[in-house]
């Protein structure tokens, strides 16, 4: 039998490996204990980035015939760190203009809701416990109640994300004999996120009835394509996108009408799902209100929690009270289900809505206060933050000023809707600091600041700076200096 090696020796002398100096390779212990010594990061973080980087220079130096110098090796490990060190969830400032940020989170939530996730998360709590009979009780029961009354709908569930309302709504509504999805090729769209249309709908075992063309879809193009396959019919937001032109959408009157005469439920996924009229809060669009459309003759509608609602990621169903107790009963509702925080979460930021309603106040969710800012009122913050930072800039070759910009609600809602807002303008003199290194400092420091390059100069949007982050916002760009 012949030995591996002499097969690869007998090959050729070129091919017998190099001899390497392995000596610039560092030991691992004595690298942990060096980066242990910077890197804030638990220790097995530290140890596995060590022995993986190790392992992988001393393979490349097999390979290659040189090894890398000893502190280049380090350097390679401590970028990984801090790269792993800034990636652990932590607040940032949102810079960018854009209110509901899928990178960032989609909403921050109302300080009502934060003082009672608080105190609720450190203690049991009655998740499913009835209190009145002492036995078991309904999971989400109050926030059920409460989103019905929120939707003026018959009923509401809620699952993990709106993806997950939407699958399950197709799940319950599909059979075998009867699983085409009507909807128009002009709503087949991608949100960002990856949530395709027609994959969710191919993954819950629906086949797509594909009607209209992508920018004129009519009522009668419904009305041909019903047959007695036919499980529903599917309007999609067409929320990140929108059309423009020479465009027609089916009457929703029409439509119902024709959901109706043939006995079809009519589901309509809102993306998004405003509880409150945006036209009247802000220079914006009308986005699609669940009780509008439910009032409208829809049997049921869908959209995300942490969208214009404001409230955790989930995803709210509301309509007929048949169809949601359908759904409920789905054995994939419990691989969907909301955790006892999201509840809470939720519980608060509709409950805040709707005792809003009652006091005739707006709620306190922030998407909304920041959607509703005055102009005037965001230029005296602006000014005033431009009054602290300006000079200390200046000495370090950084110009900053205040300039008239836009802000847009983003998270699919509203695409082609924007808002006055004000930015402070930096721009970095030849011998300072590049636009591109500018936002990387910012978005890199103690607490990160997400702006945009605009134009050549880095945009620090206000809209979506809390008042409360305004001293760690300044902190934050003195720290250019
Ligand atoms: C955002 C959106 C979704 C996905 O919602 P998630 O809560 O992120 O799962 C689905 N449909 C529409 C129309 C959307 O805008």
């Amino acid at each position: 039998m012949t030995h591996p090696s002499r097969i690869t020796q007998s090959s050729g002398p070129e091919k017998s490996p190099p001899k390497v100096n392995l000596r610039e390779l560092p030991s691992v212990e004595s690298a942990i204990a060096q980066l242990s010594k910077t890197s804030p990061l638990p220790q097995a973080i530290i140890a596995n980035a060590v022995r993986s980087e190790v392992t992988r220079a001393r393979e490349t130096a097999q390979q290659s015939g040189t090894c890398a110098p000893r502190a280049e090796i380090i350097a390679a490990i401590e970028t990984y760190l801090r790269r792993i060190e800034l990636s652990r969830l932590q607040p940032v400032i949102n810079a960018t203009g854009v209110l509901i940020h899928t990178n960032l989170g989609r909403s921050p939530l109302g300080k009502r809701t934060t003082d009672f996730l608080a105190s609720l998360a450190g203690q049991y709590t009655n998740l499913e416990l009835d209190l009145t009979t002492g036995k078991r009780g309904k999971r989400g029961g109050y926030v059920e109640t409460a989103l019905a009354a929120l939707c003026n709908a018959d009923a509401a569930t809620v699952t993990n994300n709106c993806a997950a309302a939407v699958m399950l709504i197709l799940r319950h509504l599909v059979t075998p004999e009867r699983n085409e999805v009507i909807i128009s090729r002009g709503e087949l769209v991608e949100i960002g996120g990856g949530f395709r249309v027609p994959e969710i709908l191919e993954c819950s075992g629906a086949t797509l009835r594909e009607v209209g063309t992508t920018n004129k879809t009519r009522a009668s193009d419904y009305q041909n394509a019903i047959t007695e396959r036919t499980a529903l019919i599917l309007r999609v937001h067409r929320s990140n996108f929108f059309l423009g032109g020479f465009t027609d959408d089916p009457d929703d009157q029409e439509l119902t009408a024709i959901a109706r005469e043939h006995k079809l439920p009519l589901v309509c996924d809102l993306g998004s799902g405003s509880m409150m009229a945006t036209d009247k809060l802000a220079p914006i669009e009308h986005e699609p209100m669940p009780s509008e459309i439910l009032a409208g003759g829809a049997d049921l509608v869908c959209f995300s929690g942490d969208k214009l609602l404001g409230g955790p990621q989930t995803g709210v169903i509301a309509g007929r009270t048949d169809l949601v107790a359908g759904i409920k009963k789905d054995p994939f509702f419990r691989a969907v289900r909301c955790d006892k925080l999201i509840l809470a979460t939720l519980q608060e930021t509709v409950t805040a809505y709707l005792e809003s309603t009652t006091k005739g106040t707006t709620p306190d969710v922030p998407v909304t206060t920041m959607l509703a800012m005055k102009l005037d009122d965001l230029k005296q913050r602006a000014n005033a933050l431009l009054v602290q930072i300006q000079t200390p800039l200046a000495d370090a070759g950084i110009s900053a000023t205040l300039i008239d910009t836009t802000a847009r609600t983003g998270g699919g809602t509203m695409p082609s809707s924007s808002m006055p807002s004000v930015a402070i303008a930096l721009v970095g003199s030849a011998a300072s600091l590049t636009p591109d290194q500018i936002i990387t400092r910012l978005r890199e420091s103690e607490a990160p600041l997400i702006a945009y390059i605009e134009n050549d100069r880095v945009e620090i949007n206000l809209r979506t700076v809390f008042p409360f982050q305004e001293q760690a916002l300044i902190r934050t760009i003195l720290s250019l200096t």
